[in-house]
Parts: C-alpha cells; sequence; structure tokens
C-alpha cells in the first residue's frame, strides 16, 4: 500500500520540531500535526519564560547582595510587570526566528493544524483531514496533573500553563509541590520579593535528585527566606477574603497557609487522551504510552515501560534525548527512522507496532 507521507509527527513540541527537522534531512516525507502553536511547552510554557523568570530574580537578588562585589545594594520595587512582559518579549522572539513555523515549508515537510488522533491503521485524522502514514511520531507531552484536594478547583490555582500569563507576581505564594518546576519557581519569586511558602509533600524537596544536593539546595531556599514545609499532609484548600488558603498536617499538628495565589506544581499527565491509541491497538497507562519489550524486532532496552512524563528540551547542541511521548509506531515492528543524521540525533525510546 502506498501512503502520502512517510511519517507523521503529532505534537510539534520540542520532540516534534526536532523529529521534524530529523525527518527532511533524511529524506523523509514527513507531515507535522499541531492543535496549538509550534515550541510547546519549552517555549510557551516550560524552560524558556522559567529560565528568563530566574535570570531576572537572580538579577534582582544580585542587586540586593551587591555589598559582596564592593558595590550598594539595591532593593527592586515590588510590582513585577516589566519581568512578566520582558518574558513575553523573549518568546515572541524566539516564536519569530527558531520556532518559525515557516521553516518546515522551507524544509519540505508539511505542517497540518489541528486536534490529531488515530483512524485506524496507517491513517491519521488531523482536523478534518485524514493522512495516511507508514509510520507515526507520538510527541504529545504532558500537562500539570491536578492533585485531588478538597475545594481547590474551586479555590482556583494557577500552573505552569498561566502563570506566565500574568502581567504582574502576586504578592504571596503557596506553591504545592517541591519537584523542579516548584522549586525553580520558588527560589525565583521569592528573589523577585514574593512571598513563598512551598508544601512538599515527601520529606525533602527535589526527592529524585542526590540527597546531599537536595539538603543543600533546602537550606539555600530556607536561607533567602522561603517557607519550605516537608512531609506535608494536604487536606483542602478555600477561599478567605481575598486569599487563597490551604489546610493541612505537618508532623501531627493542623497548619494552615494563606497567599493571594496557589501554585499547582505537582506532577505531570501525559497528552494522550484524545490521541485514538485504542484505535490502533496502543495501550496507555498513567504515565502514557504502555510500551512492552516484547516484539523481537526492538531493540532491548529502548522502551522503558512507565516512562516518566517529564519529556525533554532540544534547544541544546548536544544529542537531545527522547521524549518519553515521542514514540515512533511502525507499521511492521521494524525500527523506524533508525539512522540519525550527523549532528542530528533522533534516538527513539519507544518503537511500537501498529499492527
Ligand atoms: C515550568 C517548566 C520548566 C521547564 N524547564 C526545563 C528546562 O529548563 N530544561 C529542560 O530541558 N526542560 C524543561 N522543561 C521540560 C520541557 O519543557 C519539556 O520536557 C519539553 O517541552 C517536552 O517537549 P515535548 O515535545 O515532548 O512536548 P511539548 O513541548 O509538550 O509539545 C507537545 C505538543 O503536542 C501538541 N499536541 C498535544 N496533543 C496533540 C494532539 N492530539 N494533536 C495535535 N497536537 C497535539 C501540543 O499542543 C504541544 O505543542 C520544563 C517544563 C516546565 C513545565
Amino acid at each position: 500500500m502506498r501512503y502520502k507521507y512517510d511519517v507523521v509527527i503529532i505534537g510539534v513540541g520540542s520532540a516534534g520540531m526536532i523529529a521534524g527537522e530529523v525527518a527532511a534531512k533524511m529524506g523523509v516525507k514527513a507531515a507535522l500535526a499541531e492543535r496549538h502553536r509550534v515550541g510547546g511547552d519549552c517555549l510557551w510554557t516550560g524552560c524558556v519564560p522559567s529560565k528568563a523568570l530566574l535570570a531576572s530574580a537572580k538579577a534582582a537578588h544580585t542587586m540586593r547582595n551587591a555589598d559582596k562585589y564592593g558595590l550598594a545594594p539595591a532593593e527592586i520595587e515590588p510590582g513585577t510587570a516589566s519581568v512578566w512582559r520582558r518574558i513575553r518579549d523573549i518568546q515572541q522572539e524566539i516564536a519569530a526566528t527558531d520556532d518559525n513555523p515557516d521553516k518546515y515549508a522551507e524544509l519540505g515537510v508539511d505542517l497540518l493544524w489541528g486536534d490529531a488522533a488515530f483512524d485506524g491503521e496507517h491513517r491519521i485524522r488531523v482536523g478534518e483531514r485524514v493522512l495516511t502514514s507508514k509510520y507515526a511520531l507520538v510527541c504529545t507531552g504532558s500537562r500539570p496533573a491536578a492533585p485531588a484536594l478538597e475545594g481547590l478547583a474551586e479555590t482556583g490555582y494557577l500552573t505552569s500553563e498561566n502563570i506566565f500569563e500574568l502581567e504582574r507576581a502576586p504578592r504571596s505564594l503557596i506553591i504545592i509541590g517541591g519537584g523542579p518546576i516548584g522549586v525553580e519557581m520558588a527560589q525565583a519569586m521569592n528573589r523577585l520579593g514574593v512571598k513563598t511558602t512551598v508544601l512538599q509533600r515527601a520529606g525533602r524537596i527535589l526527592e529524585r535528585d542526590e540527597p546531599a544536593l537536595s539538603g543543600i539546595l533546602l537550606e539555600k531556599l530556607r536561607g533567602e527566606g522561603v517557607d519550605v514545609q516537608l512531609s506535608a499532609e494536604l487536606m483542602s484548600a478555600e477561599r478567605q477574603g481575598g486569599e487563597k488558603v490551604v489546610r493541612g498536617r505537618v508532623g501531627g499538628e493542623d497548619k494552615l497557609w494563606s497567599a493571594e495565589e496557589v501554585l499547582v506544581a505537582a506532577g505531570r499527565t501525559p497528552n494522550i487522551d484524545s490521541l485514538g491509541l485504542e484505535s490502533v491497538g496502543i495501550k496507555t497507562g498513567r504515565a502514557g504510552l504502555s510500551l512492552t519489550t516484547s516484539s523481537a524486532r526492538v531493540p532491548a532496552g529502548s522502551m522503558p515501560p512507565g516512562t516518566v512524563p517529564d519529556g525533554t528540551c532540544s534547544r541544546t547542541a548536544r544529542p537531545p534525548r527522547p521524549s518519553p511521548h515521542c514514540g515512533i509506531c511502525s507499521s511492521r515492528g521494524q525500527p523506524a527512522l533508525r539512522k540519525s543524521s550527523p549532528g542530528l540525533h533522533l534516538r527513539t525510546r519507544s518503537l511500537l507496532t501498529l499492527e
């Protein structure tokens, strides 16, 4: 059977962008399908805005501690609207250059807009169109998971999806989650003058990292004034006057924290629910595609089941780590796109069969 494309890449975030470029360099007939905007999390809600925010926060911290450098210290004005404007300017600059969707036309890769989903074997629906393709590459990323905390939805909260769209920083912030996103946001916000509390369920921050390092960082954060609560068992959230209140327990004691805003940074959920994966026999689990290594043709070790949905950022000169949600589906169980062009290596973590 002949297909219109060799590969359809679903999702044009870091993983899909690099895959599209690699496919073009390999002379593979490829299409990209995106439902929102080119650049994905990294450009719009992840690495770029968070690192821009951290850079401003570091500058504020240096100004405040300028006496270390033999200069007069200066306190920044509270009110950080210009910091938020700067983030958006940087995003727009990247969107118009590195992540400009027009580059795909120049590369000979079709870029199609719309929600993409499998529509049977070798068929992928993008909006109203149905494409046929030998392979499909799922690069749909993840989104913030919402903790099951009574009253939280009604109280309202921020996540990485909308915090960078604020006009200014809140005066005070409760961050639920002491993982990488929670911790970096805590440092940035606190340095920008926001009274910041981190509520971490585990007994330490960054629990997947080296304990000694997380200890050093905890000391640093607390030393700079972040209120970090470890082993916090959260019960409920509510509004009280103009504040948002979170109730919980720490060390058997009832606690109440209040702030202008709550940021939830408590894990990620893979974007796979609307992909129609069942129509091509691909199983899913909480951590994303449920991959097995049972196919004899799949290279051993290439498909750890239950991968963590943290993805990767390809804005580096180094070969990118594959995104856990970037799986190449081969029509015959054959590894697809295994070769990599010089300088741009696409390692596929997952190779799965459509048939
Ligand atoms: C606050 C924060 C800070 C971060 N900081 C860093 C950092 O400093 N360094 C780093 O390396 N990583 C960082 N990350 C992680 C990084 O942003 C992600 O790992 C990376 O963006 C994942 O890329 P991806 O292509 O797999 O997914 P995404 O970037 O999420 O892209 C997925 C794309 O698929 C599209 N899509 C989803 N479903 C469909 C569908 N059905 N049809 C069509 N399109 C669809 C989405 O619209 C999106 O554009 C950070 C993340 C966050 C949230």
